[in-house]
């Protein structure tokens, strides 16, 4: 088939990746000049398959309308609000209900294992390595962040998950530059999780994907999906549009402004988060793989020569604003955990971006309802996690082959009443 791939953040790139290898002519367009510029660009990088829809905890929601940055609260609302944000929450608020999370946690869970085998098998097929690193820990900090903890590890033990309760001095010989004077009551330690650096991998798995024979056209903004005629795109200063057996929409926050002409309402919207990257003087001093730091839901992880932090979850305030205090946490949380491990008089990489998020935390893969156009979106604070085995479902999907994992509930028949 000739398919068309929109967007060129992670998921476009493995998704153009996984059906150029089944044989089809694939175009990926990107309005950018480069793979991912956007959501994809400097993330945390853990691949926590284990750690999965932080935003939608039972119990979270009831916490709004108190100060959210410094509570260990990790979604927060900043103004201006739009309408669709205020309705995005609504729904988030009902997907932290205990049975909603339980149901949800158990779909991420499953494609984000099935994400991480995909992961290594597109891995060793690749001619070249990228940054990566085994294992990732959640600090506790206090009993109170253990107490928090317990409702996931459950839902993590019922579902088979492995994981270590690890006390304070194992957690320090497992990443020993922990700082020694910050508390720290003990560590989940989660050794099937791998930190890996997301954007290496993209521009990695781009060369693989036209060496299979895939097109990347970029400076192309798409404008539209063509409402009558199915699988035409719309290009900016482009008279006529271009024809595809199939379009495959994998164009982050951009997604459903894309699908608004055809009828289609996602709930699908910008969640902000900030990283800061600093080189590594001396790597002793610096994470061997990744933490998190439970109580500030803030991660620290080794890329190669770099640390990053990253953190925060806004809904709502504009792309360019940045915020001081959310860039302060980060600062102050590494400087907690790792004082020595990065350069920070120079130099340093200040980002922040915007993850496609759904309310349910779960992305919304597969047909569209419209002929010949498919989704891959919504991947919120997982979309790296869950690129790979996300690629894989919707190429087999596309191919007409049963997906190697139970697709219920992961695509837009969930979505009552927003589809048209
Ligand atoms: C601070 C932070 C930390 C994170 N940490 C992690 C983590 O540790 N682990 C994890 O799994 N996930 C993490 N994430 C989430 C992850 O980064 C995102 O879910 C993922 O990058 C989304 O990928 P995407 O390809 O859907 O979107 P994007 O990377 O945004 O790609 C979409 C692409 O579509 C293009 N596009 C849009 N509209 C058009 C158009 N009209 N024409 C042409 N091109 C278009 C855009 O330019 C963009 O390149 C983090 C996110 C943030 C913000």
């Amino acid at each position: 088939m000739n398919i068309a791939i929109l967007g060129a953040g992670i998921i476009g790139v493995t998704t153009a990746y996984e059906l150029a290898a089944d044989g089809h002519a694939v175009t990926v367009f990107e309005r950018h000049t480069s793979i991912g510029e956007e959501a994809s660009f400097a993330n945390a990088g853990i691949v926590a398959a284990a750690c999965m829809g932080p935003w939608m905890a039972p119990g979270t929601a009831g916490k709004l309308g108190r100060n959210l940055l410094t509570s260990n609260v990790p979604l927060r609302m900043t103004r201006p609000m739009a309408a669709a944000d205020l309705g995005w929450v609504r729904r988030w608020v009902s997907a932290c209900r205990s049975d909603a999370f339980a149901t949800n946690h158990a779909r991420l869970l499953q494609l984000a294992l099935y994400s991480q085998q995909r992961l290594r098998h597109v891995s060793a097929n690749l001619a070249y390595t990228f940054d990566r690193s085994d294992g990732h820990m959640l600090l506790l900090r206090t009993e109170k962040d253990r107490r928090h903890l317990q409702h996931s590890l459950d839902a993590l033990r019922e579902l088979a998950v492995p994981f270590h309760e690890v006390s304070a001095a194992e957690a320090r010989q497992l990443e020993p530059a922990l700082h020694p004077h910050t508390p720290l009551v003990g560590a989940i330690y989660f050794p099937q999780d791998e930190v890996a650096n997301c954007r290496q991998f993209a521009i990695i798995v781009r060369d693989a994907a036209e060496q299979l024979g895939a097109r990347f056209e970029f400076n192309t903004p798409v404008t539209a999906i063509d409402p009558v005629e199915p699988g035409t795109l719309r290009i900016a200063n482009e008279a006529s549009g271009r024809r595809f057996d199939a379009i495959v929409l994998c164009a982050g926050t951009q997604s459903g402004a894309l699908l608004a002409p055809l009828g289609l309402r996602l709930p699908v919207r910008p969640v902000y988060g900030y990283s800061i990257s600093a080189h590594i003087p001396e790597p002793l001093n610096a994470p061997r793989s990744g933490v998190m730091d439970e109580h500030y839901k803030v991660a620290i992880t080794r890329l190669g020569q770099r640390v990053r932090v990253s953190g925060s979850a806004e809904i709502g305030g504009r792309p360019g604003h940045l915020d001081e205090g959310a860039i302060h946490k980060l600062y102050k949380v590494l400087a907690d955990w790792f004082p020595a491990s990065g350069r920070l008089s120079r130099g340093v990489q200040v980002w922040k971006g915007a993850s496609p998020a759904m309310p349910d935390g779960l992305p919304v893969l597969g047909p569209s309802r419209i002929p010949g156009l498919w989704l891959n979106l919504g991947h919120g604070a997982s979309g790296w996690t869950l690129a790979c085995g996300s690629a894989r479902v919707l190429a087999d999907q596309i191919g007409g082959q049963a997906p190697d994992i139970d697709t219920e509930g992961l695509g837009l028949e969930r979505l009552k009443g927003h589809g048209r």
